[in-house]
Protein backbone atom coordinates (compact mmCIF):
# COMPACT_ATOMS: atom_id res chain seq x y z
CA UNK A 1 0.00 0.00 0.00
CA UNK A 2 1.29 3.41 -0.94
CA UNK A 3 2.36 5.75 1.66
CA UNK A 4 1.41 9.45 1.75
CA UNK A 5 3.69 12.52 2.48
CA UNK A 6 2.53 15.89 2.09
CA UNK A 7 4.52 18.97 1.98
CA UNK A 8 3.58 22.50 2.56
CA UNK A 9 5.24 25.60 3.16
CA UNK A 10 5.30 28.62 5.55
CA UNK A 11 6.67 32.20 6.74
CA UNK A 12 8.19 33.06 3.23
CA UNK A 13 8.12 31.55 -0.50
CA UNK A 14 11.51 30.56 -1.92
CA UNK A 15 11.94 28.11 0.96
CA UNK A 16 13.37 25.23 -1.29
CA UNK A 17 10.42 22.98 -0.59
CA UNK A 18 11.20 21.22 -3.86
CA UNK A 19 14.84 20.60 -2.47
CA UNK A 20 13.46 19.28 0.52
CA UNK A 21 10.84 17.14 -1.13
CA UNK A 22 12.80 15.72 -3.70
CA UNK A 23 15.48 15.30 -1.19
CA UNK A 24 13.19 12.84 0.85
CA UNK A 25 12.56 10.92 -2.21
CA UNK A 26 16.50 10.58 -2.52
CA UNK A 27 16.63 9.11 0.98
CA UNK A 28 14.07 6.91 0.09
CA UNK A 29 14.96 5.16 -3.20
CA UNK A 30 18.25 5.26 -1.18
CA UNK A 31 16.59 2.64 0.75
CA UNK A 32 15.46 0.92 -2.10
CA UNK A 33 11.70 1.85 -2.10
CA UNK A 34 10.21 3.06 -5.16
CA UNK A 35 9.14 6.70 -4.97
CA UNK A 36 7.29 9.41 -6.91
CA UNK A 37 6.90 12.96 -6.73
CA UNK A 38 4.08 15.33 -7.10
CA UNK A 39 3.46 19.06 -7.45
CA UNK A 40 0.64 21.31 -7.17
CA UNK A 41 0.53 24.81 -8.44
CA UNK A 42 -2.04 26.65 -7.26
CA UNK A 43 -2.32 29.11 -10.35
CA UNK A 44 -5.07 29.13 -12.89
CA UNK A 45 -2.26 28.55 -15.87
CA UNK A 46 -3.52 25.27 -17.03
CA UNK A 47 0.56 24.72 -17.01
CA UNK A 48 3.27 26.70 -16.64
CA UNK A 49 3.65 26.54 -20.44
CA UNK A 50 2.44 29.73 -21.15
CA UNK A 51 4.54 31.65 -18.54
CA UNK A 52 7.28 34.27 -19.28
CA UNK A 53 9.90 32.15 -17.52
CA UNK A 54 10.59 35.85 -15.87
CA UNK A 55 7.31 35.21 -13.79
CA UNK A 56 7.85 31.09 -13.33
CA UNK A 57 11.50 30.35 -13.90
CA UNK A 58 11.58 27.30 -16.63
CA UNK A 59 8.68 25.48 -18.08
CA UNK A 60 10.69 21.49 -17.60
CA UNK A 61 9.16 19.07 -20.36
CA UNK A 62 8.43 15.29 -19.50
CA UNK A 63 9.45 12.40 -21.68
CA UNK A 64 5.51 12.06 -22.56
CA UNK A 65 5.48 15.69 -23.09
CA UNK A 66 3.96 17.59 -20.15
CA UNK A 67 5.19 21.36 -19.71
CA UNK A 68 5.64 21.43 -16.45
CA UNK A 69 7.28 23.17 -13.03
CA UNK A 70 10.82 23.27 -12.53
CA UNK A 71 10.46 21.28 -9.42
CA UNK A 72 9.44 18.12 -11.44
CA UNK A 73 13.41 18.79 -12.80
CA UNK A 74 14.99 18.53 -9.16
CA UNK A 75 12.59 15.77 -8.70
CA UNK A 76 13.61 13.99 -11.21
CA UNK A 77 17.82 14.88 -10.89
CA UNK A 78 17.28 13.47 -7.38
CA UNK A 79 15.73 10.62 -7.98
CA UNK A 80 16.60 9.07 -11.05
CA UNK A 81 12.48 8.81 -11.49
CA UNK A 82 10.81 10.26 -15.07
CA UNK A 83 7.85 11.54 -14.43
CA UNK A 84 4.68 12.58 -16.35
CA UNK A 85 2.01 14.78 -16.62
CA UNK A 86 -0.15 13.85 -13.78
CA UNK A 87 3.03 14.69 -11.87
CA UNK A 88 2.13 18.32 -11.69
CA UNK A 89 -1.27 19.92 -11.19
CA UNK A 90 -2.43 23.32 -11.36
CA UNK A 91 -5.67 24.88 -10.27
CA UNK A 92 -6.39 25.58 -13.61
CA UNK A 93 -6.21 22.28 -14.71
CA UNK A 94 -8.16 21.19 -12.08
CA UNK A 95 -11.10 23.79 -13.16
CA UNK A 96 -11.13 22.80 -16.41
CA UNK A 97 -11.89 19.33 -16.06
CA UNK A 98 -14.61 20.14 -13.47
CA UNK A 99 -16.39 22.50 -16.03
CA UNK A 100 -15.84 20.23 -18.70
CA UNK A 101 -17.71 17.45 -16.38
CA UNK A 102 -20.26 20.05 -15.74
CA UNK A 103 -20.79 20.91 -19.52
CA UNK A 104 -20.85 17.16 -19.98
CA UNK A 105 -23.90 16.93 -17.31
CA UNK A 106 -21.30 14.49 -14.96
CA UNK A 107 -23.08 16.61 -12.18
CA UNK A 108 -27.01 17.00 -13.44
CA UNK A 109 -28.53 18.62 -10.55
CA UNK A 110 -26.07 19.58 -8.53
CA UNK A 111 -24.43 23.04 -7.61
CA UNK A 112 -21.22 22.63 -8.51
CA UNK A 113 -18.54 23.55 -5.54
CA UNK A 114 -15.10 23.89 -4.81
CA UNK A 115 -16.24 21.07 -1.42
CA UNK A 116 -16.72 18.52 -2.63
CA UNK A 117 -16.04 18.90 -6.57
CA UNK A 118 -12.71 20.77 -6.61
CA UNK A 119 -11.28 18.89 -3.62
CA UNK A 120 -11.97 15.42 -4.71
CA UNK A 121 -10.89 16.50 -8.21
CA UNK A 122 -7.71 17.15 -6.62
CA UNK A 123 -8.14 14.02 -4.65
CA UNK A 124 -8.25 11.81 -7.49
CA UNK A 125 -5.16 13.67 -9.13
CA UNK A 126 -3.89 12.28 -6.32
CA UNK A 127 -4.87 8.50 -6.80
CA UNK A 128 -4.42 8.72 -10.08
CA UNK A 129 -0.20 9.28 -10.21
CA UNK A 130 -0.36 6.50 -7.61
CA UNK A 131 -2.47 4.56 -9.83
CA UNK A 132 0.39 5.27 -12.81
CA UNK A 133 3.15 4.56 -10.86
CA UNK A 134 2.12 2.66 -7.64
CA UNK A 135 5.12 3.66 -5.85
CA UNK A 136 6.22 2.61 -1.91
CA UNK A 137 5.65 6.54 -1.03
CA UNK A 138 3.70 9.04 -2.71
CA UNK A 139 5.39 12.74 -1.64
CA UNK A 140 2.84 15.70 -2.37
CA UNK A 141 4.39 19.27 -2.82
CA UNK A 142 1.53 22.32 -2.04
CA UNK A 143 2.94 25.20 -3.89
CA UNK A 144 2.52 28.42 -2.60
CA UNK A 145 3.15 29.58 1.47
CA UNK A 146 0.67 28.79 3.86
CA UNK A 147 -1.96 31.50 4.07
CA UNK A 148 -2.14 31.78 0.89
CA UNK A 149 -6.09 32.44 -0.57
CA UNK A 150 -5.46 30.60 -3.65
CA UNK A 151 -3.49 27.33 -2.38
CA UNK A 152 -6.83 26.87 0.01
CA UNK A 153 -8.54 24.11 -1.74
CA UNK A 154 -5.40 21.82 -2.10
CA UNK A 155 -5.17 22.31 1.96
CA UNK A 156 -8.80 21.37 2.35
CA UNK A 157 -7.92 18.00 0.00
CA UNK A 158 -5.13 17.06 1.52
CA UNK A 159 -6.77 17.32 5.09
CA UNK A 160 -9.59 15.43 3.82
CA UNK A 161 -7.17 12.90 2.34
CA UNK A 162 -5.33 12.79 5.39
CA UNK A 163 -8.21 11.78 7.78
CA UNK A 164 -9.88 9.25 4.65
CA UNK A 165 -6.23 7.65 4.50
CA UNK A 166 -6.25 6.92 8.69
CA UNK A 167 -3.26 7.41 10.87
CA UNK A 168 -0.31 6.02 9.91
CA UNK A 169 -0.86 6.07 6.14
CA UNK A 170 0.22 9.57 5.59
CA UNK A 171 2.33 12.32 7.49
CA UNK A 172 2.84 16.05 6.37
CA UNK A 173 5.76 18.34 6.71
CA UNK A 174 5.89 22.05 7.32
CA UNK A 175 8.87 23.70 6.01
CA UNK A 176 9.81 27.07 7.69
CA UNK A 177 12.17 29.75 8.11
CA UNK A 178 13.61 30.42 11.21
CA UNK A 179 14.74 33.80 10.69
CA UNK A 180 18.37 34.98 12.46
CA UNK A 181 18.39 38.31 14.11
CA UNK A 182 21.92 39.77 14.55
CA UNK A 183 21.37 41.79 17.10
CA UNK A 184 19.99 39.84 19.52
CA UNK A 185 21.90 36.94 18.40
CA UNK A 186 18.88 34.52 17.87
CA UNK A 187 16.90 32.37 15.29
CA UNK A 188 13.41 33.22 15.72
CA UNK A 189 10.61 30.81 16.58
CA UNK A 190 7.61 32.73 16.46
CA UNK A 191 6.96 32.92 12.43
CA UNK A 192 7.17 29.05 12.72
CA UNK A 193 5.02 28.95 15.55
CA UNK A 194 2.23 30.77 13.86
CA UNK A 195 2.39 29.46 10.46
CA UNK A 196 1.42 26.20 12.25
CA UNK A 197 -1.15 27.55 13.87
CA UNK A 198 -2.43 29.06 10.18
CA UNK A 199 -2.38 25.34 9.16
CA UNK A 200 -3.58 24.22 11.81
CA UNK A 201 -6.76 26.45 11.49
CA UNK A 202 -7.30 24.84 8.32
CA UNK A 203 -7.43 21.32 10.21
CA UNK A 204 -4.02 20.59 9.15
CA UNK A 205 -1.53 19.41 12.02
CA UNK A 206 1.84 18.58 10.76
CA UNK A 207 4.01 15.91 11.83
CA UNK A 208 7.26 17.39 11.16
CA UNK A 209 8.95 20.35 10.93
CA UNK A 210 11.80 21.24 8.66
CA UNK A 211 13.29 24.57 9.12
CA UNK A 212 15.30 26.29 6.99
CA UNK A 213 17.88 28.12 9.10
CA UNK A 214 21.18 29.82 8.32
CA UNK A 215 22.58 28.63 12.06
CA UNK A 216 22.81 25.22 13.70
CA UNK A 217 19.23 25.01 16.17
CA UNK A 218 19.79 25.70 19.64
CA UNK A 219 18.26 22.34 21.72
CA UNK A 220 16.34 24.68 23.31
CA UNK A 221 14.60 26.44 20.44
CA UNK A 222 14.10 23.03 19.06
CA UNK A 223 12.25 21.76 22.32
CA UNK A 224 10.31 25.41 22.18
CA UNK A 225 9.49 24.72 18.46
CA UNK A 226 8.35 20.81 19.34
CA UNK A 227 6.15 22.17 22.50
CA UNK A 228 4.38 24.80 20.87
CA UNK A 229 4.24 23.40 17.45
CA UNK A 230 2.66 19.80 18.89
CA UNK A 231 5.28 17.49 17.12
CA UNK A 232 8.01 14.85 18.68
CA UNK A 233 11.01 16.66 19.63
CA UNK A 234 12.94 14.21 17.10
CA UNK A 235 10.96 15.82 14.50
CA UNK A 236 11.64 19.00 14.39
CA UNK A 237 14.57 18.99 11.81
CA UNK A 238 16.98 21.61 10.88
CA UNK A 239 17.61 22.52 7.51
CA UNK A 240 21.32 24.65 6.95
CA UNK A 241 21.71 26.73 3.74
CA UNK A 242 24.38 23.84 1.73
CA UNK A 243 27.10 24.64 -0.98
CA UNK A 244 25.69 22.49 -3.30
CA UNK A 245 21.39 21.60 -3.07
CA UNK A 246 23.03 17.71 -3.46
CA UNK A 247 24.02 17.57 -0.21
CA UNK A 248 20.42 18.30 1.61
CA UNK A 249 19.63 14.41 1.44
CA UNK A 250 22.91 14.15 3.31
CA UNK A 251 22.43 16.90 5.54
CA UNK A 252 18.41 15.54 5.91
CA UNK A 253 19.65 12.03 6.64
CA UNK A 254 22.19 13.10 9.64
CA UNK A 255 19.13 14.68 11.43
CA UNK A 256 16.96 11.58 10.42
CA UNK A 257 14.17 12.97 8.67
CA UNK A 258 13.62 10.10 6.86
CA UNK A 259 14.02 7.41 9.64
CA UNK A 260 11.21 9.80 11.58
CA UNK A 261 8.89 9.90 9.03
CA UNK A 262 8.93 5.83 8.30
CA UNK A 263 8.59 5.28 12.39
CA UNK A 264 5.41 7.65 11.73
CA UNK A 265 4.31 6.14 8.90
CA UNK A 266 4.70 2.40 10.90
CA UNK A 267 6.99 0.99 8.14
CA UNK A 268 10.66 -0.63 9.22
CA UNK A 269 13.60 1.64 8.80
CA UNK A 270 16.17 0.10 6.01
CA UNK A 271 19.50 1.64 5.69
CA UNK A 272 20.66 3.68 3.51
CA UNK A 273 22.83 3.49 0.68
CA UNK A 274 24.41 6.21 0.33
CA UNK A 275 27.58 6.04 -0.39
CA UNK A 276 27.41 6.88 -3.97
CA UNK A 277 25.57 10.30 -3.15
CA UNK A 278 28.61 11.13 -0.60
CA UNK A 279 31.20 10.56 -3.53
CA UNK A 280 29.30 12.40 -5.63
CA UNK A 281 29.33 14.98 -2.68
CA UNK A 282 32.88 14.82 -2.22
CA UNK A 283 34.08 15.63 -5.67
CA UNK A 284 31.49 18.83 -5.67
CA UNK A 285 33.30 19.87 -2.52
CA UNK A 286 36.39 19.25 -3.79
CA UNK A 287 37.10 20.30 -7.50
CA UNK A 288 40.33 19.99 -8.82
CA UNK A 289 39.89 22.11 -11.85
CA UNK A 290 37.93 25.01 -13.07
CA UNK A 291 36.28 25.99 -16.02
CA UNK A 292 34.60 29.48 -16.83
CA UNK A 293 30.73 28.23 -19.12
CA UNK A 294 28.89 30.89 -20.57
CA UNK A 295 25.48 31.19 -21.21
CA UNK A 296 24.08 33.74 -23.77
CA UNK A 297 20.33 34.11 -23.46
CA UNK A 298 17.73 36.60 -23.15
CA UNK A 299 16.21 35.66 -19.36
CA UNK A 300 19.65 35.94 -18.01
CA UNK A 301 18.20 37.84 -15.19
CA UNK A 302 16.90 34.97 -13.41
CA UNK A 303 18.87 32.37 -13.19
CA UNK A 304 16.06 29.71 -12.56
CA UNK A 305 14.81 30.64 -16.44
CA UNK A 306 17.72 28.41 -17.33
CA UNK A 307 17.62 25.74 -14.25
CA UNK A 308 18.46 22.39 -16.04
CA UNK A 309 20.83 24.52 -18.27
CA UNK A 310 22.95 25.33 -15.58
CA UNK A 311 22.64 21.86 -13.30
CA UNK A 312 23.51 20.18 -16.52
CA UNK A 313 26.93 22.12 -17.21
CA UNK A 314 27.51 21.14 -13.32
CA UNK A 315 26.79 17.52 -13.95
CA UNK A 316 29.34 17.18 -16.40
CA UNK A 317 31.68 19.45 -14.45
CA UNK A 318 31.47 16.80 -11.80
CA UNK A 319 32.48 13.63 -13.42
CA UNK A 320 35.79 15.34 -14.19
CA UNK A 321 35.78 17.12 -10.33
CA UNK A 322 35.68 20.33 -12.27
CA UNK A 323 33.49 23.34 -11.11
CA UNK A 324 31.96 25.22 -13.42
CA UNK A 325 31.46 28.77 -13.01
CA UNK A 326 28.51 30.31 -15.24
CA UNK A 327 28.65 33.64 -17.21
CA UNK A 328 25.76 35.43 -17.68
CA UNK A 329 25.87 36.83 -21.09
CA UNK A 330 22.70 39.09 -22.32
CA UNK A 331 22.47 38.24 -25.78
CA UNK A 332 21.18 41.73 -26.13
CA UNK A 333 24.26 43.18 -25.76
CA UNK A 334 25.99 40.99 -28.13
CA UNK A 335 24.85 42.84 -30.86
CA UNK A 336 27.91 44.12 -32.21
CA UNK A 337 30.50 42.06 -32.57
CA UNK A 338 33.43 43.99 -31.11
CA UNK A 339 31.58 43.89 -27.42
CA UNK A 340 30.49 40.30 -28.55
CA UNK A 341 34.40 38.99 -28.41
CA UNK A 342 35.08 40.92 -25.38
CA UNK A 343 32.70 39.24 -23.77
CA UNK A 344 33.56 36.17 -24.34
CA UNK A 345 37.56 36.20 -24.36
CA UNK A 346 37.40 34.85 -20.67
CA UNK A 347 35.32 31.79 -21.36
CA UNK A 348 36.13 28.26 -21.95
CA UNK A 349 33.10 27.64 -23.93
CA UNK A 350 29.41 28.69 -24.28
CA UNK A 351 26.20 27.34 -24.20
CA UNK A 352 23.17 29.21 -26.72
CA UNK A 353 19.90 27.87 -24.67
CA UNK A 354 16.47 27.53 -26.28
CA UNK A 355 14.04 30.39 -26.09
CA UNK A 356 11.04 32.55 -28.23
CA UNK A 357 10.88 35.51 -30.14
CA UNK A 358 12.87 38.02 -31.87
CA UNK A 359 14.73 39.57 -29.19
CA UNK A 360 18.22 38.96 -28.70
CA UNK A 361 18.52 37.24 -32.06
CA UNK A 362 21.06 39.00 -33.57
CA UNK A 363 23.51 38.96 -30.58
CA UNK A 364 23.22 34.94 -30.53
CA UNK A 365 24.18 34.72 -33.86
CA UNK A 366 27.27 36.99 -33.04
CA UNK A 367 28.32 34.77 -30.43
CA UNK A 368 27.95 31.67 -32.11
CA UNK A 369 29.82 33.04 -35.08
CA UNK A 370 32.96 33.45 -32.13
CA UNK A 371 32.44 30.40 -31.68
CA UNK A 372 33.27 28.82 -35.08
CA UNK A 373 35.31 31.39 -35.82
CA UNK A 374 37.61 30.91 -32.07
CA UNK A 375 37.06 27.08 -31.87
CA UNK A 376 35.26 27.86 -28.93
CA UNK A 377 33.71 24.94 -27.33
CA UNK A 378 29.46 25.79 -27.83
CA UNK A 379 26.04 23.88 -27.78
CA UNK A 380 23.70 25.12 -29.08
CA UNK A 381 19.99 23.82 -28.09
CA UNK A 382 16.56 24.22 -29.38
CA UNK A 383 16.75 27.62 -30.05
CA UNK A 384 20.34 27.46 -29.99
CA UNK A 385 20.32 24.94 -33.37
CA UNK A 386 18.09 27.29 -35.48
CA UNK A 387 20.57 30.27 -34.94
CA UNK A 388 23.39 27.76 -35.65
CA UNK A 389 21.72 26.73 -39.10
CA UNK A 390 20.54 30.77 -39.65
CA UNK A 391 24.43 31.58 -38.95
CA UNK A 392 26.20 29.03 -41.20
CA UNK A 393 23.75 29.60 -44.34
CA UNK A 394 24.69 33.65 -43.82
CA UNK A 395 28.12 33.32 -43.48
CA UNK A 396 29.49 30.26 -45.07
CA UNK A 397 26.57 29.07 -47.37
CA UNK A 398 26.49 32.19 -48.53
CA UNK A 399 22.43 32.51 -48.25
CA UNK A 400 22.22 36.03 -47.62
CA UNK A 401 19.18 37.20 -45.69
CA UNK A 402 18.62 33.80 -44.40
CA UNK A 403 16.63 33.60 -41.49
CA UNK A 404 14.08 32.03 -39.04
CA UNK A 405 10.22 32.36 -40.21
CA UNK A 406 10.21 32.95 -36.66
CA UNK A 407 10.99 36.36 -36.71
CA UNK A 408 10.76 37.71 -40.81
CA UNK A 409 8.03 36.42 -42.21
CA UNK A 410 9.30 36.60 -45.28
CA UNK A 411 13.01 35.90 -45.38
CA UNK A 412 15.18 35.75 -48.39
CA UNK A 413 16.25 32.26 -47.36
CA UNK A 414 13.78 30.64 -45.37
CA UNK A 415 16.28 28.36 -43.49
CA UNK A 416 13.94 27.64 -40.42
CA UNK A 417 10.66 27.06 -41.17
CA UNK A 418 7.14 26.37 -39.12
CA UNK A 419 6.41 22.42 -39.14
CA UNK A 420 4.31 21.35 -41.20
CA UNK A 421 1.81 20.09 -38.49
CA UNK A 422 2.05 23.14 -36.80
CA UNK A 423 0.35 25.25 -39.96
CA UNK A 424 -2.80 24.85 -38.37
CA UNK A 425 -2.22 24.94 -34.77
CA UNK A 426 -4.55 27.54 -33.05
CA UNK A 427 -3.81 28.65 -29.66
CA UNK A 428 -0.74 28.63 -27.43
CA UNK A 429 -1.22 26.07 -24.79
CA UNK A 430 -0.17 22.83 -25.02
CA UNK A 431 0.39 22.89 -29.05
CA UNK A 432 4.03 21.92 -29.32
CA UNK A 433 6.01 19.32 -30.41
CA UNK A 434 6.27 18.44 -27.11
CA UNK A 435 7.88 15.64 -25.42
CA UNK A 436 10.04 12.45 -26.20
CA UNK A 437 11.12 11.10 -29.76
CA UNK A 438 13.75 9.27 -30.97
CA UNK A 439 16.48 10.24 -33.33
CA UNK A 440 18.58 8.69 -35.51
CA UNK A 441 22.82 9.33 -34.59
CA UNK A 442 25.43 9.37 -38.35
CA UNK A 443 27.55 6.90 -37.47
CA UNK A 444 31.18 8.63 -36.87
CA UNK A 445 30.04 12.40 -36.01
CA UNK A 446 30.56 13.77 -32.99
CA UNK A 447 27.34 13.25 -31.22
CA UNK A 448 27.38 9.32 -32.24
CA UNK A 449 30.09 8.91 -30.49
CA UNK A 450 29.55 10.91 -27.66
CA UNK A 451 26.14 8.67 -26.81
CA UNK A 452 28.03 5.60 -28.00
CA UNK A 453 24.74 4.19 -29.83
CA UNK A 454 22.59 4.48 -32.84
CA UNK A 455 19.18 5.41 -32.09
CA UNK A 456 18.71 8.13 -29.37
CA UNK A 457 15.58 9.13 -27.21
CA UNK A 458 15.30 12.83 -26.37
CA UNK A 459 12.84 15.52 -25.20
CA UNK A 460 11.28 18.74 -27.17
CA UNK A 461 9.50 21.84 -27.54
CA UNK A 462 9.22 23.73 -30.27
CA UNK A 463 7.40 24.42 -33.43
CA UNK A 464 9.53 25.64 -35.55
CA UNK A 465 12.45 23.46 -37.43
CA UNK A 466 15.44 23.18 -40.25
CA UNK A 467 13.39 23.75 -43.66
CA UNK A 468 14.40 20.12 -45.51
CA UNK A 469 14.79 22.65 -48.69
CA UNK A 470 18.46 24.11 -47.48
CA UNK A 471 19.87 20.36 -46.48
CA UNK A 472 21.61 19.68 -49.49
CA UNK A 473 23.25 23.59 -49.96
CA UNK A 474 24.26 23.71 -46.08
CA UNK A 475 25.63 19.84 -46.28
CA UNK A 476 27.51 20.91 -49.12
CA UNK A 477 28.99 24.18 -47.07
CA UNK A 478 30.08 21.76 -44.91
CA UNK A 479 27.16 21.54 -41.67
CA UNK A 480 27.33 17.90 -41.14
CA UNK A 481 23.35 16.55 -40.26
CA UNK A 482 24.51 14.01 -37.24
CA UNK A 483 20.89 13.35 -35.96
CA UNK A 484 17.71 12.68 -37.76
CA UNK A 485 14.28 11.76 -36.86
CA UNK A 486 13.56 8.35 -37.83
CA UNK A 487 11.57 9.83 -41.08
CA UNK A 488 15.05 11.71 -41.38
CA UNK A 489 12.52 14.62 -42.20
CA UNK A 490 13.64 16.90 -38.89
CA UNK A 491 17.02 17.33 -38.19
CA UNK A 492 17.75 17.40 -34.66
CA UNK A 493 21.55 17.65 -34.44
CA UNK A 494 23.99 19.68 -36.54
CA UNK A 495 27.58 19.65 -35.63
CA UNK A 496 30.75 20.91 -37.66
CA UNK A 497 33.50 18.02 -37.35
CA UNK A 498 36.44 20.22 -37.76
CA UNK A 499 36.31 22.33 -34.66
CA UNK A 500 36.51 20.66 -31.37
CA UNK A 501 33.07 20.96 -29.64
CA UNK A 502 30.45 22.72 -31.93
CA UNK A 503 27.20 20.69 -31.75
CA UNK A 504 23.73 22.32 -31.66
CA UNK A 505 20.07 19.99 -31.01
CA UNK A 506 16.22 21.10 -31.64
CA UNK A 507 15.95 18.67 -28.45
CA UNK A 508 16.52 19.62 -24.93
CA UNK A 509 19.37 17.36 -23.37
CA UNK A 510 19.10 19.27 -19.98
CA UNK A 511 16.07 17.81 -18.95
CA UNK A 512 17.55 14.37 -18.97
CA UNK A 513 21.03 15.43 -17.26
CA UNK A 514 21.60 13.56 -13.68
CA UNK A 515 23.58 14.60 -11.13
CA UNK A 516 25.67 11.09 -10.96
CA UNK A 517 25.08 10.78 -14.56
CA UNK A 518 26.00 13.81 -16.98
CA UNK A 519 24.34 14.13 -20.36
CA UNK A 520 26.69 13.32 -23.26
CA UNK A 521 26.16 16.57 -24.99
CA UNK A 522 27.28 18.33 -22.22
CA UNK A 523 29.75 16.03 -20.92
CA UNK A 524 31.16 16.33 -24.82
CA UNK A 525 31.15 20.31 -24.57
CA UNK A 526 32.01 19.99 -20.70
CA UNK A 527 35.27 18.12 -21.69
CA UNK A 528 35.97 20.24 -24.54
CA UNK A 529 36.37 23.59 -22.09
CA UNK A 530 38.57 21.82 -20.15
CA UNK A 531 41.02 20.89 -22.81
CA UNK A 532 40.66 24.78 -24.11
CA UNK A 533 41.40 25.57 -20.47
CA UNK A 534 44.52 23.55 -20.20
N1 LIG B 1 11.17 29.33 -30.69
C1 LIG B 1 11.67 28.12 -31.27
C2 LIG B 1 10.57 27.20 -31.75
O1 LIG B 1 9.45 27.34 -31.36
C3 LIG B 1 12.59 27.40 -30.29
C4 LIG B 1 11.89 26.87 -29.10
C5 LIG B 1 12.79 26.54 -27.94
O2 LIG B 1 13.94 26.94 -27.91
N2 LIG B 1 12.30 25.80 -26.98
O3 LIG B 1 10.80 26.31 -32.51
Amino acid sequence: MTKYIFITGGVVSSLGKGIVAASLGRLLRSRGFSVINQKFDPYINVDPGTMSPFQHGEVFVTDDGAETDLDLGHYERFTDTNLGKFNNVTSGSVYQTVIEKERRGDYLGATVQVIPHITNEIKSRILGATKQFCPDFHIIEIGGTIGDIESLPFIEAIRQFKAEAGIGNAISIHCTLLPYLPTSGELKTKPSQHSVNVLRSYGIQPEILVCRTSKSIPKTEKEKLALFCSVPKEAVIECRDMKTIYEVPLALESQNLCTVALKMLGVKDKKAKLENWEKLIERIKNPTKSIKVAIAGKYTKLSDAYISVVESLKHAGYADSASVEIKWINSEECIDFPTCKKLLSDVDAVVVPGGFGIRGIEGKLNVIRYARENNLPFLGLCLGLQCTVIEYARNVAGLKGANSKEFDENPTHPVIDLMIEQKNVKGYGGTMRLGAYDCHLKKGTKAYKAYGKDVISERHRHRYEVNTEYIDILKKAGLVFSGMSPDGMLSEIVELPKLDWFVACQFHPEFKSRPDRPHPLFKGLVDAAIRRHK
